[in-house]
């Protein structure tokens, strides 16, 4: 009897330390990437080593918001969004933290995440030129100045400049061409424009089918979104930038917050995201670009072609993100 005790004694002995690891080896995730895409690699991750993953989805907005006011209570070890811009953000507002890693260094090209370690890119989009193929030919585009001209005039269709996504495009102006050559592009594309901005990048691809205008500015998964639904419309990618600057590049990425329980879980993960085994994966539920340049694009994306993307360190769009803002307001770009 005595050593059955001493036997039971020693089980809750030796079976406690496991259990409590076992709790703290969870990570917790606040993403603005949508469930669908990132719920398979959690769970992928979470089969191959017994960790597991709680995340909560929303708005980057909300989930920023979130974050501060949790502050050291935040049951969060990691931050994913999209858009250099709402990750340069967050660093600014104080919620993530640097990390220095080898793995995401040797994974992760060095303009695609944040020089000081607060973030780092996961996948990486293009914002392209879309146009219609029944009304354009594609030999008299060129670049995203060259859409400022006035053979443009009525034909072109923008998202609002509201999203970050044209904030980010037009810091990336700002920085290639300066301030005052950008706000002749703004204002160009402003007096080009067909019908005022849309709120989407999928209604501006569908204004442009339609006929209302003829080019719009997007990100390219949107177009194969719309391309997979609807496969005869009238739309091709254009590769803008090829002799000058290259085409706009920004990414969705993640970066741990600044008063993570499970740090080291969290930069495991992060790595994991970016290694060989998630990045196909990671890229291919949005129809991106994988970030990890080792893993060759989904072949559905493969097909839009190849093409010389910025060099800038997308760290840039929010450095500049202000003035973009600005820029786009005196132009009346709404
Ligand atoms: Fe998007």
């Amino acid at each position: 009897m005595l050593s059955q005790i001493i036997a039971l004694i020693l089980l809750v002995l030796v079976s406690f330390p496991v259990y409590v690891s076992a709790v703290s080896e969870e990570i917790v995730v606040y993403s603005a990437r949508k469930e669908h895409l990132i719920k398979p690699l959690f769970d992928k991750y979470t089969k191959k080593t017994g960790v597991k993953i709680k995340y909560i989805t929303g708005n980057e907005g909300v989930l920023l918001e979130r974050l501060k006011a949790e502050d050291k209570n935040t049951p969060a070890d990691m931050l994913i969004t999209v858009d250099a811009g709402n990750l340069w953000h967050a660093a600014q507002e104080g919620v993530l933290q640097p990390v220095k890693s080898d793995v995401l260094e040797a994974s992760i090209p060095e303009n695609l995440r944040d020089p000081d370690g607060n973030w780092f890119g996961l996948s990486v989009r293009a914002r392209t030129i879309v146009y219609n193929t029944e009304k354009v030919d594609p030999a008299l585009l060129s670049s995203y100045k060259g859409l400022s001209g006035d053979q443009w005039k009525g034909k072109l269709v923008l998202r609002t400049s509201r999203k970050v996504y044209n904030q980010s495009l037009v810091a990336s102006l700002i920085a290639e061409h300066g301030e005052e050559q950008t706000a002749r592009i703004v204002q160009g594309w402003v007096n080009n424009l067909a019908a005022a901005p849309f709120s989407n990048d999928t209604k501006a691809l569908e204004a442009v089918a339609a006929g209302i205008g003829q080019a719009t500015i997007v990100n390219t998964y949107y177009f194969g979104r719309l391309m997979k639904k609807k496969p005869d419309l009238p739309l091709a990618i254009f590769w803008p930038n090829q002799k000058e600057g290259g085409v706009h590049m920004n990414v969705s990425g993640a970066g741990i917050t600044k008063h993570a329980d499970n740090r080291d879980g969290a930069v495991k993960l992060l790595e994991w995201l970016a290694g060989e085994e998630a990045q196909s994966q990671f890229a291919a539920l949005n129809m991106e670009y994988p970030v990890n340049q080792v893993i060759p694009p989904a072949p559905i994306v493969a097909a839009w072609g190849t093409f010389e993307g910025s060099p800038l360190n997308v760290a840039l769009y929010g450095k500049l993100q202000t003035d973009a803002i600005k820029l786009m307001d005196r132009a009346g770009y709404k």
